[in-house]
């Protein structure tokens, strides 16, 4: 930044009184035009740039008094948010949605996720630390809007970056209202506004010019593999979210009760939307019939007719790819189009046995169906999971009581998230250990996205002094 820039920014920090007090500005009526919202691209990164110059001279404890008030205030809006994003994407369902941004509000770490280290010595001493990018172009899905928004606003925001969200056009109402809500809170606690920003009509042509404009520092997209493919074209750094097929291993020593609950539970989850859940389930003939039965048992329906499985196939999956028109579907829709009549309670899920080949296990259907291949044994079974996660390296599950299998999977299927006797949102800190995210970096290597992902390291040297040892 030259003299001017920085003078410009003190000027603007005096006269918006900046003070980091988290009460300070809190029911402040200073005007705000946009509250984070613009017409053109340009001019909402334009707004981000100056609001990250102006972070950048805040304090540090700004970043947790942010993260503090959006813990706090958010936690009202989940309901209506989960409800407004189930509306207007016609995608997954509330309850499980209003788990899923719990999680990313409570459970997305914030500054206390980039530690300082030190190296001391006789010849003095090296810090690292994490630094900002700057403005992130941060291009979130259709299928976990919200939950995004707000796992990537904690993370990038803790990492003290400014945020332009490239949002999904077809969550275009709820996502806004996020941003603004957000935007808004931000100004509250540091009387910093546009550290979030988006742009009110989102398009495909605007995620492209904001991939391309000159004060974008990087790039974070959670999407499908068009889009982060188009992302790593772009000569920015990427940290790219992208899809996934995870296969879900059962072996003869499973638990297999806990295993089907498992099993139902993760692939059921927002209709099996997160791009984490069980796409197949693999299973070691000995024990796949009473998986099958005590997945029954937890509330999955089971398809046996051929032509049954030959309409759902057609419906779900034209022409080699999800229908996006049934993509996050609950149960009953699904069969209904596929012309199955069915007349029972409500299932979680609908599974059927098919071959190993069938385009189910193949392909990344996002719909609460579920395909179940057997298996002589666990080394043909673990075979078939590498050979239908097809190198994407994203997430795998496996259910067994033999550690020796155990680690020889999670060794050889190298994906980001392995997990083992859990359903397969145990993988991000739900109902186990760890932290939340909705941004697993498979594609680029990050794995499971947090603070210090968005961050650079920088290491500052001093020459002779320092050490106390
Ligand atoms: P999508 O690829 O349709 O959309 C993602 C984003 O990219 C949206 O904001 C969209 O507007 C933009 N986009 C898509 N095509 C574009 C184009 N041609 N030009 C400009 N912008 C474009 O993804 P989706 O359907 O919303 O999400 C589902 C996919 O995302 C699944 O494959 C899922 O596995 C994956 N996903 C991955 C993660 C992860 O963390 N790895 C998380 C959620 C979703």
């Amino acid at each position: 930044m030259n003299q001017n820039e920085l003078e410009k920014v003190i000027r603007t920090i005096v006269t918006e009184r900046l003070t980091m007090s988290p009460q300070a500005d809190a029911g402040t009526d200073e005007h705000c035009d946009n509250c984070g919202i613009f017409a053109d691209v340009d001019a909402a990164i334009s707004a981000a740039k100056q609001a990250y110059m102006r972070y950048r001279q805040a304090p540090l404890k700004s970043r947790s008094a942010i993260i503090d008030k959006l813990r706090c205030e958010l936690a009202a809006d989940i309901p209506e948010i989960s409800r407004q994003s189930v509306a207007e994407t016609g995608m997954g369902n509330v309850n499980d949605k209003i788990q899923k941004n719990q999680a990313a509000l409570n459970n997305t770490p914030g500054v206390e996720d980039l530690r300082t280290t030190a190296l001391t010595g006789d010849d003095g001493m090296v810090l690292f630390e994490y630094s900002p990018f700057g403005v992130i172009g941060a291009i979130t899905p259709s299928t976990n809007p919200t939950e995004t928004i707000i796992n990537n606003s904690i993370s990038m925001l803790a990492g003290g970056n400014a945020i332009y969200f490239s949002c999904h056009p077809s969550a275009k109402n709820v996502s806004e209202w996020l941003v603004r809500r957000i935007e808004d809170l931000i100004f509250q606690v540091t009387g910093i506004h546009n550290l979030v920003v988006t742009i009110a009509e989102p398009s495909f042509e605007a995620t492209q010019t904001m991939m391309a404009h000159a004060d974008i520092n990087l790039l974070a997209v959670t999407g499908g593999p068009g889009i982060v493919s188009m992302a790593m074209k772009s000569g920015k750094k990427v940290i790219g979210a992208g899809a996934g097929n995870p296969p879900c291993l059962v072996d003869e020593t499973a638990e297999i009760v806990k295993a089907a609950q498992d099993i139902v539970l993760g692939a059921s989850l927002d209709n099996n939307l997160p791009c984490i859940a069980e796409k197949s389930v693999i299973v070691v003939d000995e024990v796949a019939d009473s998986l099958v039965k005590q997945m029954q048992e937890y509330g999955a329906l089971l398809i046996t007719r051929t032509q049954d499985i030959e309409a759902l196939t057609r419906t779900c999956l034209p022409e080699g790819a999800a229908n996006k028109k049934l993509v996050g579907k609950d149960p009953l829709t699904i069969l209904q189009q596929a012309g199955i009549d069915y007349g029972g309670q409500p299932p979680k899920l609908v599974i059927m046995e098919v071959p190993k080949d069938h385009p189910f296990v193949r392909i990344e259907q996002l719909m609460p169906v579920l395909p179940i291949v057997r298996v002589h044994d666990f080394e043909q079974g673990l075979a078939l999971a590498l050979e239908v996660e097809h190198g994407l390296h994203h997430t795998a599950i496996m259910h067994s009581q033999n550690v020796s299998r155990l680690n020889k999977a999670a060794q050889l299927m190298q994906t980001s998230i392995f997990v083992k006797n859990g359903p397969s949102y145990a993988g991000i800190g739900v109902g186990a250990e760890g932290s939340t995210t909705f941004t697993i970096a498979t594609p680029t290597g990050e794995g499971t996205t947090t603070a210090k992902t968005f961050c650079r390291t920088r290491r500052c040297t001093l020459t002779n002094g320092f050490s106390i040892r």
